[in-house]
C-alpha cells in the first residue's frame, strides 16, 4: 500500500471560496457576514472535484491513500478573530470528512485547528476532539506561526502550546507542523515561508526539551524538512554546543520528514542523510507546484517516481517509507486500515 501522508483539499467546489470571501468581507461590515447554512455543496459536486483530480492522479501515479486536510494556503488564520477562525475550521474540516466518507478507501482526514494569532491555543481544543472522535481524523495539521509571516507566537516548545500536545498524546496522533498563506511581503508562501517555519519548528524543538516533557508526542516537519536535511551538519554541531544528546535520541524519536522535495538529487540527500524510519511518503499534489519539470517530463510534484528511482534505498526501505512508518506515525489510521483487514 502507498500512503502519501500530505495532501490538502485544493480543489474544493468554488462556492467555499466564494463563502469564504463573504466571511471576510463580513469581518468589517457585520451585515456582509453569511450563515454556515448558506455553503451549500453537494456529495455530487466534492465527487466531481476529487475524481478529475487528486483520485485520479492518484490512480496515474499509484497512490492509494492520502491523508487529507483542508487547503493549507486558505487556513489564514491570521484573518479575523476566534470565532472567524473557528467557523471556518469547522466548514474546512467537514469537508474533508465528507470526503473521506465518500471515498473511504482512498481518503482519511486530518484536521485543521481554529488558530488564531494571540489567542489561546487550548481554544482549539473542542474542534480538534470533535474531529477525532466524530470526523476519525487521524492527524492534525498545528500552525506554529498564526500571524502569517510575522512570528508573533512563541515557539512550540512554550507551555501554552501544551494543551493541544496534551490531547494529542491522549489521543496518540500526530501533528503536520504547517503554516498558512504568508502576509508578510518578505515571504514569498509556499516558496520561502513554508520551508522557514519547516527549518524554524524543527529548531525550537532543537533547543528545546519538549519531548522530554511528551516523549511519545511525534511532529510531522513536512516539505522535506525545509532546510533540515540540507544542513545536518549545523543542527549538529548547534546541538552539540548547546550540549544536547545526540539528534538521534534527541529529535529523531519525535520528528518524521516528509518526500515533498520536487527533485532527485533533493530525496536522495533527504535519504541519505535522515533515517529511513523517519521519512514518510508524502507528494502534496496539485499544491504549490503543480507544473511538470522540462528536464524530466513528469510533474514536479509526482514523487514517487524520486523515490523509486533511488539509488539508496532498499525495497525494503521503500515499503517503510511507503506505508510502514506512516502506520507507525499514525496509529489511528494504523487501526482503521487493520479493522478493514488491510
Ligand atoms: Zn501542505
Amino acid at each position: 500500500m502507498i500512503i502519501d501522508c500530505h495532501g490538502h483539499y485544493t480543489t474544493a467546489p468554488k462556492a467555499l471560496e466564494e463563502w469564504r470571501n463573504r466571511q471576510i468581507a463580513g469581518i468589517k461590515d457585520p451585515a456582509m457576514m453569511p450563515k454556515v447554512s448558506e455553503l451549500k455543496i453537494s456529495d455530487d459536486e466534492l465527487c466531481e472535484t476529487i475524481e478529475l483530480n487528486q483520485l485520479r492522479l492518484m490512480k496515474e501515479r499509484g497512490s492509494d491513500l492520502t491523508i487529507f486536510s483542508p487547503r493549507a494556503s486558505f487556513m489564514a488564520h491570521h484573518i479575523g478573530d476566534f470565532n472567524v477562525s473557528s467557523t471556518w475550521a469547522a466548514i474546512c474540516n467537514e469537508l474533508c470528512y465528507r470526503v473521506s466518507q465518500l471515498f473511504p478507501d482512498h481518503f482519511v482526514p486530518a484536521a485543521m485547528l481554529p488558530q488564531s494569532p494571540g489567542v489561546d491555543p487550548a481554544t482549539c481544543i473542542l474542534e480538534l476532539e470533535k474531529c477525532v472522535n466524530e470526523y476519525g481524523n487521524v492527524g492534525i495539521n498545528l500552525n506554529p506561526d498564526p500571524s502569517g509571516g510575522h512570528w508573533t507566537s512563541p515557539p512550540l516548545s512554550d507551555k501554552s502550546w501544551y494543551p493541544i500536545y496534551e490531547k494529542m498524546v491522549e489521543y496518540d496522533i500526530p501533528a503536520m507542523i504547517h503554516v498558512s498563506t504568508s502576509c508578510n511581503a518578505c515571504f514569498h508562501t509556499t516558496g520561502a515561508h513554508y520551508l522557514n517555519a519547516d527549518t524554524t519548528a524543527f529548531m525550537q524543538c532543537l533547543t528545546s526539551d519538549l519531548f522530554k516533557d511528551f516523549p511519545t508526542l511525534r511532529f510531522l516537519i513536512p516539505h522535506g524538512g525545509g532546510a533540515v536535511p540540507y544542513h545536518w551538519g549545523r543542527f549538529r554541531g548547534l546541538a552539540q554546543e548547546l550540549k544536547k544528546p545526540l539528534l538521534e535520541d534527541h529529535l529523531l524519536n519525535n520528528i518524521f520528514f516528509d518526500t515533498c522535495v520536487y527533485h532527485q538529487p533533493g530525496i536522495n540527500l533527504l535519504n541519505t542523510v535522515i533515517p529511513v524510519k523517519n521519512v514518510l511518503f508524502a507528494s502534496e499534489m496539485i499544491g504549490a507546484v503543480r507544473g511538470i519539470d522540462p528536464q524530466t517530463g513528469h510533474y514536479y510534484d509526482d514523487t514517487k517516481r524520486y523515490i523509486e528511482a533511488s539509488p539508496i534505498l532498499s525495497n525494503e526501505d521503500r515499503f517503510q517509507i511507503y506505508e510502514g512508518n506512516a502506520r507507525r506515525v499514525f496509529p489511528r489510521l494504523d487501526a482503521k486500515l487493520k479493522a478493514k483487514g488491510q
